[in-house]
């Protein structure tokens, strides 16, 4: 059985640490009771402090990106180490956000999940087709390439730890979201690359999230589907009410 998982991807909001504090108060008593559902908040680098609040809750805290060094001349990045060290349990890779504004490629983010899967962190690694990929029939195509091109390397062991998001590109952040048989479909198509390039039992227990304008009215329906274990969460993880809703329709 794969335990649902929740991610809470707040980008660029909520980094002051007083903000990031309300936030988790507010939360906290919402969600104490949910079981069997995984909980990760995902806030700027500069909110990470809120480590301290979550501890003894249900609750755990990842980071929105890293580096694949753990130390150097590299101004402006993340270590992986100081993520460990501070007790940042998740990290996101390959967001579309990263991939299409930073221009990160498979390449890349496939040295940064070595990297975080060397040093214990645990990987939420995105993957997702643009609208016209899907409006001229490709999306398979580009899920398949960003499969093999992220996960090259990435031996059966290892591959159970990591947590897939798919995040179709035209439904973040626009409030379109997939139908729940639509994001199945893409679900189901992962688990069938994932049995080709490694084995039935292993494609059966690594867990596929879903990502793209996830709301509190709509996620119960994607969450009941057979491959979508959970979700990636941006907007409607902002708000404490929202994002309770969301981690308890998650709740089997
Ligand atoms: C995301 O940031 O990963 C995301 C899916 O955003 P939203 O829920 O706002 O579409």
């Amino acid at each position: 059985m794969r335990i649902p998982i929740i991610g809470g991807n707040w980008k660029m909001h909520r980094g002051i640490p007083k903000d990031a504090k309300e936030m988790l108060e507010a939360l906290i008593p919402l969600v104490k009771d949910v079981r069997n559902v995984d909980i990760v908040i995902v806030p700027p680098f500069t909110a990470l402090s809120i480590i301290d609040i979550v501890e003894g809750t249900n609750i755990k805290i990842g980071a929105q990106n890293m580096y694949f060094e753990e130390k150097g001349a590299f101004t402006g990045e993340i270590s992986p180490l100081f993520l460990k060290e501070i007790g940042c349990e998740y990290v996101v890779l390959g967001h579309s956000e990263r991939r299409d504004i930073f221009k990160e490629n498979d390449e890349l983010i496939n040295k940064k999940l070595k990297k975080a899967l060397s040093m214990e962190l645990k990987p939420i690694v995105c993957i997702g087709e643009h609208l016209e990929d899907r409006e001229q029939g490709k999306t398979k195509e580009i899920i398949k390439g960003q499969f093999e091109g992220t996960f090259n390397g990435i031996s059966k062991e290892e591959i159970t730890k990591i947590v897939i998001a798919y995040e179709p590109i035209w439904a973040i952040g626009t409030g379109k979201t997939a139908t729940p048989e639509q994001a199945d479909e893409v679900h189901q198509y992962i688990r069938e690359l994932l049995g080709n390039n490694y084995d039935k039992q292993t494609a059966e227990s690594v867990r596929i999230q879903y990502g793209g304008s996830v709301k509190p009215n709509n996620a119960s329906e994607l969450f009941q589907k057979e491959n979508i274990d959970g979700g990636l969460v941006g907007g409607a993880s902002l708000d404490a009410n929202s994002f309770a809703d969301i981690i308890k329709a998650a709740q089997k």
